[in-house]
């Protein structure tokens, strides 16, 4: 079968994804590394959107756990994406990828506030354009933010970048026979409780289909072996 082909993706990546071995939140060398990933597609082509998250550096739940008050707790990890996006663009730049990071949370002298017509010209000059502070609200998350993101700027896909290779019918930690699903149903995803996202995010594409492909981006060259139909994924969708 011919894998389909996406033109404009959004790009979900957790914070975590930006840690290494160092322990630092934020690590230059995966970061650069991740950075490399995102160039080489954009080589290729495909019109980047990107959605970063904070849990590297702050969730709001884990401040709530502590006897913090939730939404606080949350626009400290909302304001910790800006950090992550700042960073990855940083490591973009310096690789001479155009980027302008918009955040949902207007703070005019770091970054745009979000305008999507803006986002849109900027991805018709081929820039990357990574949004930051989720949907501006607490008692949401980045995959919110990254379905709701995908639909308004009409992305074909919405790419999760995780560290596993994709989603499967039960943990693959502490189920060994554990399987992994080439494709999912959206429903499938909701009623068995599979963790890919919350369930508002996969509501959202499930409502404007579209399709989420997990993969592992700590996997060099995943990405844009995934995006040509070749790479080790799973693909939710109706
Ligand atoms: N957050 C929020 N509203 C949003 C997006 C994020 O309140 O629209 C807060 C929330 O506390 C969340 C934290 O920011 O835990 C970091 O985002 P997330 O947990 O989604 O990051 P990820 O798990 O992708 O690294």
């Amino acid at each position: 079968m011919t894998p389909p082909r996406y033109n404009r993706i959004l790009l979900k990546l957790s914070g975590e994804v930006l840690m290494g071995p160092s322990g630092l939140s934020i690590d230059p060398t995966v970061t650069a590394r991740v950075a490399q990933e995102i160039a080489d597609i954009k080589a290729k082509g495909y019109e980047i959107c990107i959605v970063v998250g904070g849990g590297n550096i702050f969730r709001g739940m884990a401040g709530a756990a502590r006897g913090m008050d939730r939404a606080t707790g949350d626009y400290m990890g909302m304001l910790a994406t800006v950090m992550n996006a700042l960073a990855v663009q940083n490591a973009l730049e310096q690789i001479g990828v155009d980027t302008r990071v918009q955040s949902a949370i207007p703070m005019a002298s770091v970054c745009e506030p979000f305008i999507r017509r803006r986002a849109e010209r900027h991805l018709e000059k081929g820039r990357v354009v990574i949004f930051a502070a989720g949907v501006g609200s607490p008692y949401f998350t980045t995959d919110s933010g990254a379905a709701l993101r995908a639909a308004e700027m009409k992305c074909d896909a919405l790419f999760k970048g995780t560290s596993v290779d994709g989603v499967y019918n039960a943990d693959p930690k502490t189920h060994p026979d554990a399987v992994r699903y080439e494709t999912v149903t959206y429903s499938r995803v909701l009623s068995d409780d599979l963790k890919v996202m919350d369930a508002s995010a996969i509501a959202l594409c499930r409502d404007n289909n579209i399709p989420i492909v997990v993969f592992n981006i700590r996997e060099p060259g995943n990405l844009a072996a995934v995006l040509a139909g070749d790479g080790v994924s799973t693909i939710v969708q109706n």
